[in-house]
């Protein structure tokens, strides 16, 4: 079990999240915010004292779930995130790595963006009061038919600053795991900056596993004898762990 410190939400504090197994893994079907949240809500750990636990995932303010999954991804991943970029200008494809704990380091919250009142309301310069959005919020506003002004007026308690200010105010205030990397092309020199948002990416990265996983249930139930439920009952961790032991027996055969 892994502790997380949130610190956005109306409850500051931590939550507790279990190892990924691979019925979480097979659970996401889309790299969406709904599939996000999804996915934290199963591995949500009901602690006494936690800021939230198993259901209440949508809770979370979006800034403390990017927290969350950060984590995830480092402990099921690793800390190095890579990724294949292809340069617009000539179409080569390079790649591109930094590492995650390096970003979360650097993402500061930044204090004189707004005053805050209490946990998770803000006071802007001019007066608005705003709260940072929970994934709630994100659903909500995703439906409406424009989810940038939806999401501005739900985080808007008072005050008449426009949505581009709460939108510049709250990413500020509880940034995301997010950043703009630079990516110079090494075949033409072409520069350009390439977006990294954590949510989307791990996400991605489950989906892409999926023949991946399934080659190991194979693997597994055919050494073991297990059952599909059994294996993928297994931590992520652990059952990478069994079938490299296979392929190493197999391969000293
Ligand atoms: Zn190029």
């Amino acid at each position: 079990m892994r502790r997380i410190e949130v610190t956005y939400g109306d409850r500051p504090g931590c939550v507790f999240v279990r190892p990924l197994r691979g019925d979480d893994e097979e659970s996401v079907v889309d790299a969406d915010t709904w599939s996000a949240i999804a996915l934290v809500d199963r591995l949500l750990v009901d602690v006494a004292g936690a800021a939230c636990g198993p259901g209440h995932a949508a809770t979370l303010a979006a800034a403390d779930r990017d927290r969350v999954l950060a984590a995830v991804y480092r402990a099921e991943l690793g800390d190095r995130v890579a990724s294949t970029v292809t340069c617009p200008a000539c179409a080569a494809q390079f790649d591109l790595d930094f590492r995650l704990s390096a970003l979360c380091a650097a993402i500061r919250p930044e204090a004189e963006a707004a005053a805050a009142i209490t946990a998770g309301r803000y006071r802007l310069a001019d007066g608005t009061e705003l709260r940072v959005p929970t994934g709630a919020d994100e659903l909500a506003a995703a439906l409406a038919p424009e989810p940038e002004r939806a999401l501005a007026a739900r985080c808007r308690l008072s005050g008449d600053a426009d949505d581009a200010t709460i939108a510049d105010a709250l990413e500020r205030i509880a940034p995301l795991v997010s950043t703009e990397l630079d990516a110079v092309c090494p075949e033409c020199g072409h520069a350009h900056l390439v977006r990294f948002d954590v949510q989307p990416f791990l996400l991605a990265r489950l989906l892409a596993e999926r023949d991946q996983r399934a080659a190991e249930v194979h693997r597994l139930a055919r050494s073991y004898g297990w059952s599909l439920s059994e294996i993928l009952s297994l931590p992520r961790g652990r059952r990478r762990a069994y079938v490299e032991l296979i392929e190493r027996e197999q391969g000293a055969r």
